[in-house]
């Protein structure tokens, strides 16, 4: 095991580098200098995020997170008796765990001891404390001018009636409960009023197939599905229930049986009469729910009981269901939302994810109400009805942190800064982004045109493995440089390995590993504890592996360089997919890119590049020569493309990820084994690239 950690990242030395950086990087033969946006920013210049910031400086994030890596028990215990409500108290020795593979099986405990509810945390104890006036939920319908709100009251009630029909057919603590809902305010109810009473929520995402649906229920053998008769999204109308029946279908064929289906009616997108039910099975929410009682005995569990089921974005094979318990995931969820968003209870707080992602899980659901967040929950897409909708929405609800994706970043951008302009966004106090590497490019448009410069970004890397943020500035306290995550979160500790297993220490790439438990790493894969143990574990004995790769700069910055399975290796040279792509998208008529390796006779490998260009741009010779050149003033000569495929669009997974294997198996012609595309968010867009491969020369 590592025994120190390397040498510490200073604020004042970062940007002391920096400034010398300024002059044109030299080029050597690794990928490291790809960024050609500005190098950092100045912490100081944020100066009403430090106002509220928990963190004002890297010397205190020192002291703390020394401490969390050293007395990891004592630091996370203090936090989960301060902050938390505790039916029975976390005693003193409450964490044990193995990492090692060779020690024998794999298994963590936090809390262990310690009795609680996340749901009680959620909302009973705001209520308690005088708080049930306040907003929690903010409902931003698909069509401008549908909204509504409920207060933290007002949600406890709810959530307690629905907790109450829960239990009259017949879900008790440990039984599982699928739920299939678009994003309306009902769906963090759900989830909330399974975890009331100890009931797994597995959420598929709402845009998923009936066939994906079915998988996940039998998965986890749901008895009860939740769901939503219909939703709309932008000019889409998508009928969920007809998918619901489809799924439940497949399940019955296949020998399981769905006993209750709960049916939210979504009278904007369908009427209960033009809504078909299964009588016996199905009943609307509206009819059931409000004649429950709305006080609901909470289900006190012990912190190492499940909370819920997720299943991962499939960007990398078939899904893995990942499963997480109450008291690691309260704890972590909550300390990272408050330290991350510099987030003070009250404030007006919107992330733009779905709930049947971690991140809704982590960052809408959970995280944003153990703090007493008043959230908004949008239903609809950020371009609808026109590119603008975000903005409109910040300012509506003087929203102070925003959290989104690259790709919507990246879209956003494509439609042009005037649509960002017209709306003031001076409320805005953090600027988050979560899923994929962001370009620099795009992280400069984020900062820059969003938040007016104003604002700090928080590029936060992390998975549905963990859960919660690893590698993440804290904002204003220490500079961030345009596509890095920067430093690790408390408890966090990053390994970086070569692939002979060896730990690489100072500044090094290679692949990334967490070099000891943190609160809400993942338990197990549900229903398959082997699978688990040899995706995480087994690769680097002693540590969990994440699968993607990074680096870690003279400053101790952390660089997510992409999947390590995407790695290409170009005369030797080992090239991240991210730093290529970015030198792409920093031409001024790249909206997008995706590279990928093939198989190339001389070089063993070559780069093949998939890039959607801004809107009205034709493509020709002259912009293919550019898009290369580009590149090889950014990184150098052996990282040039070889091969650029215009694209129309990209193959993305319903949470908005670019799935590099579809696009390998494309450039490589063997799309006849695509692999696990059931996550994939439009199918039509590889049968385009084919016909575009085939216009090629
Ligand atoms: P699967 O595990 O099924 O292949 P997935 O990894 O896309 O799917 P998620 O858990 O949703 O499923 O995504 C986590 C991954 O997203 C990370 O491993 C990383 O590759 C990428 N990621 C998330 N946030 C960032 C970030 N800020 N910077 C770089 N990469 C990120
Ligand atoms: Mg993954």
């Amino acid at each position: 095991v590592q025994g120190r950690r390397h040498a510490a990242a200073n604020p004042l030395r970062a940007q002391r580098v920096a400034r010398r950086a300024a002059a044109p990087a030299s080029r050597t033969a690794t990928v490291t200098k790809a960024v050609k946006v500005a190098d950092h920013t100045d912490a100081r210049q944020y100066i009403d995020t430090r106002h509220h910031a928990h963190i004002h400086n890297h010397r205190e994030y020192e002291e703390m997170y020394q401490r969390s890596i050293e007395d990891p028990d004592g630091f996370w215990r203090e936090i989960a008796m301060k902050e938390f409500h505790w039916e029975t108290p976390v005693p003193e020795k409450h964490h044990n765990y193995n990492f090692d593979v060779r020690k024998g099986p794999i298994f963590t405990e936090w809390f262990k001891g310690g009795k609680t509810n996340i749901a009680y945390n959620c909302l009973d104890r705001h209520v308690k404390d005088g708080y049930g006036d306040q907003d929690c939920f903010l409902f931003e319908g698909n069509d401008v001018g549908r909204d509504g709100r409920m207060t933290y009251a007002e949600v406890l009630k709810e959530v307690c009636r629905v907790a109450n029909w829960l239990r009259s057919v017949g879900v008790k603590k440990g039984d599982s409960v699928a739920i299939y809902m678009p994003m309306v305010c009902e769906l963090p109810i759900a989830m909330l009023a399974c975890a009331r009473i100890g009931a797994v929520h597995s959420v598929v995402f709402g845009g998923f197939s009936s066939d994906a649906l079915a998988s996940r229920i039998e998965d986890c053998k749901a008895r009860v599905v939740i769901t939503c008769n219909a939703v709309k999204r932008g000019t889409k109308a998508i009928d969920l229930k007809k998918i619901a029946d489809a799924g439940c279908n497949i399940a019955k064929d296949q020998g399981f049986n769905v006993e209750h289906v709960l049916v939210y009616a979504n009278d904007d997108a369908q009427s209960k009469a033009d809504t078909k039910m299964t009588a016996g099975r199905d009943l609307f929410w509206q009819d059931v729910i409000p004649q429950q009682k709305d006080e609901a005995e909470v289900e006190w569990m012990d912190s190492e009981d499940t909370l819920f089921y997720l299943y991962t974005s499939g960007s990398t094979g078939k899904p893995k269901g990942v499963l997480h318990t109450t008291g690691g995931f309260m704890v972590y969820s909550a300390t990272t939302f408050k330290y991350v968003f510099a987030f003070q209870p009250g404030d007006v707080y919107w992330c733009t994810a779905d709930c049947g992602w971690i991140t809704g899980h982590s960052y809408l659901t959970y995280g944003p109400l153990l703090n007493r967040a008043t959230q908004v929950v949008f239903e609809g897409v950020p371009t609808y009805p026109n590119p603008d909708r975000c903005w409109e929405v910040i300012d509506k609800y003087q929203v102070k942190q925003f959290y989104t994706a690259p790709t919507a970043i990246r879209s956003l951008m494509r439609s042009g800064d005037d649509w960002v302009k017209k709306h003031s966004r001076t409320s805005l106090r953090v600027l988050g982004s979560v899923g994929e590497p962001i370009n620099p490019e795009a992280w400069k448009w984020y900062h820059e045109v969003v938040g007016d410069g104003r604002c700090p970004i928080v590029d936060t890397w992390w998975q549905t493995e963990t859960a919660g943020h690893m590698i993440t500035p804290l904002p204003a306290a220490w500079p961030e440089k345009p596509g890095s995550a920067s430093l690790p979160f408390f408890g966090v500790k990053p390994v970086l390995v070569d692939d002979k297993n060896n730990v690489l220490e100072g500044e090094a790439e290679g692949m990334l590993c967490i070099g000891q438990s943190w609160p809400s790493n993942i338990r197990t894969v549900y229903g398959d504890h082997e699978r688990y143990e040899t995706t995480y574990f087994a690769p680097f004995p002693g540590y969990y592996f994440s699968g993607d790769g990074a680096r870690r700069d003279k400053d101790g910055y952390y660089w997510i360089t992409g999947r390590v399975d995407d790695v290409i290796n170009v005369s030797g040279h080992r090239i991240g997919t991210a730093e290529v792509e970015s030198a792409l998208v920093a031409h001024p008529q790249c909206a997008e890119a995706a590279v990928v390796g093939y198989e190339h006779p001389v070089k063993g490998q070559g780069i093949w590049a998939y890039v959607t260009l801004l809107e009205g741009v034709e493509y020709d010779d002259k912009l293919k020569k550019e898009l290369v050149m580009s590149v090889r003033e950014q990184i150098g000569a052996f990282a040039a493309p070889d091969v650029i495929h215009w694209a129309p669009g990209l193959p993305k997974t319903r949470s908005g990820k670019i799935m590099r294997r579809v696009l390998r198996k494309i450039a490589s012609f063997e799309e006849d084994q695509l692999g696990d595309t059931s996550t994939l968010a439009d199918p039509g867009v590889v049968q385009t690239l084919l016909e575009m491969r085939g216009n090629m020369d």
